[in-house]
């Protein structure tokens, strides 16, 4: 397969900063809203601030890949003597919790660093973050080609469930004879 240069994005975490204030999911809701900033939800950012203020702890956690089933193992982590709850710093939309899911559509939310036209300097939660605790970082590697079919099918399965093929069938018609 060929290679092909790819711009890697990443936003790296200093959790030790965070205050909790939330700015990144105010910002990234609005900014993914249809249409855009037309309305502010958190349940809908594809960042969420992990929160337990009796054990004084914020932890941002990006949205990833959509896990089509719940996995088979869970982890507890212990650090500096504190407990956390399995899943907590998982990434992933799966059936077995509501995070990172569209509240009402329930299709899973991914990160997608705001991909824009024309684009941003930098992702939105970054500037909105006004602690230093998301850092952007550009790099380009070397990759293999990849085509991934499997996205738009776990995308149009969520939605033959939620709406039924023949909705969805009678929708893509319509849109195709406009376009
Ligand atoms: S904007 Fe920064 S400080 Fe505020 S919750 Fe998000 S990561 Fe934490
Ligand atoms: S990079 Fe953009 S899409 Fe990703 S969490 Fe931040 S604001 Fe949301």
């Amino acid at each position: 397969m060929a290679k092909i240069k790819k711009k890697i994005k990443t936003i790296r975490v200093d959790a030790d900063k965070c205050n909790g204030c939330r700015a990144c999911e105010i910002i990234c809701s609005a900014f993914h809203a249809e249409p855009k900033y037309s309305s502010v939800n958190p349940a809908r950012s594809r960042i969420q601030v992990i929160t337990h203020r009796l054990r004084d702890i914020w932890v941002p956690v990006f949205a990833g890949e959509y896990a089509e089933a719940e996995c088979l193992g869970r982890n507890k982590y212990v650090i500096e003597e504190k407990e956390y709850d399995e899943c907590t710093f998982c990434r992933a939309s799966c059936p077995s919790r509501n995070l990172f899911k569209e509240p009402d559509s329930g299709l899973p939310l991914k990160c997608d660093m705001c991909e824009d036209e024309p684009p941003q300097e930098e992702p939105l939660c970054v500037q909105a973050c006004l602690n230093d605790v998301l850092i952007y970082e550009e790099r380009e590697e070397d990759v293999e080609e990849e085509v991934r079919p499997e996205d738009l099918e776990t995308g149009l399965k969520l939605l033959v469930d939620k709406y039924g093929p023949q909705k969805l069938t009678d929708t893509l018609i319509r849109i195709a004879q406009k376009g």
